[in-house]
């Protein structure tokens, strides 16, 4: 085979590992912003959580208040009992203490089921909080993961580009610009390989007898259509 050939596929080849490995690191950071909505999620939960807890804990001490002002009332209801003359303020009274007592009832009702709602909601606060804890640890851990990721791959293109500087310090010039002209302006690939008389770069149709030639290796071809030079695999 043609040695610039030669050098021109592996040339490629190298282009193409590092053009791909470049975008996947690229693609990392977009990884890390996903991996953080569940995150994100978890601590928009506890802060509802925490505020529906902090609002039921809130009406019951207010129902506690207005538990403390009733029975005031009842006492000193009660304790005027003996100022009373006469039967009829007398029964008015008493029916007074009953009205204001079952007030009471009513209230105390309200809050044992608010304390009940206080034992779920605190339940429900503690869960959302272990759930924010192990989004972090998970978010934490995959940061870690594709920090390490970005790191080998990193190094991985530094070893690549320096076997590629390597590679076009054996290239002409002029042939190093040809390639690179058509690595810029064909998306990347500026090599291709023939198979069956298709260019596989454009999957255009080559003529037989270009392709005879071409299947030599031994000049440097390039396609009619796409321009992209071509090479020739022994099967
Ligand atoms: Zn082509």
């Amino acid at each position: 085979m043609n040695e610039k050939l030669k050098l021109l596929i592996e040339l490629q080849s190298l282009d193409s590992t590092i053009i791909s490995k470049s975008s996947l690191i690229k693609e990392i950071p977009l990884k890390m912003v996903s991996a953080e909505k569940p995150l994100n999620e978890a601590k928009a939960n506890l802060d509802k959580q925490r505020q529906k807890f902090e609002a039921t804990e809130k009406k019951k001490r207010d129902k506690e208040r207005e538990l403390d002002d009733i029975n005031e009332r009842i006492n000193k209801l009660k304790a005027r009992t003996s100022e009373i003359k006469t039967n009829k303020e007398y029964q008015a009274h008493l029916k007074e203490i009953e009205a204001t007592e079952k007030e009471r009832y009513s209230i105390e009702d309200e809050i044992l089921a608010l304390m009940e709602a206080v034992e779920a909601e605190s339940k429900e606060l503690k869960a959302a909080e272990a759930a924010l804890e192990t989004e972090k640890q998970k978010a934490a851990a995959l940061k870690k993961e594709l920090e390490a990721e970005i790191k080998q791959a990193e190094k991985e293109l530094d070893d690549l580009r320096a076997k590629r500087a390597e590679l076009v310090n054996s290239l002409d010039s002029e042939t190093y610009e040809l390639y690179m002209s058509l690595l810029e302006t064909l998306n990347g690939l500026a090599v291709a390989e023939a198979i069956n008389e298709v260019c596989q770069g454009c999957n255009m149709n080559i003529m037989p007898q270009l392709f005879v030639e071409l299947k030599r290796n031994e000049d440097i071809i390039q396609c009619p259509q796409c321009r992209r030079i071509l090479y020739y695999r022994e099967k």
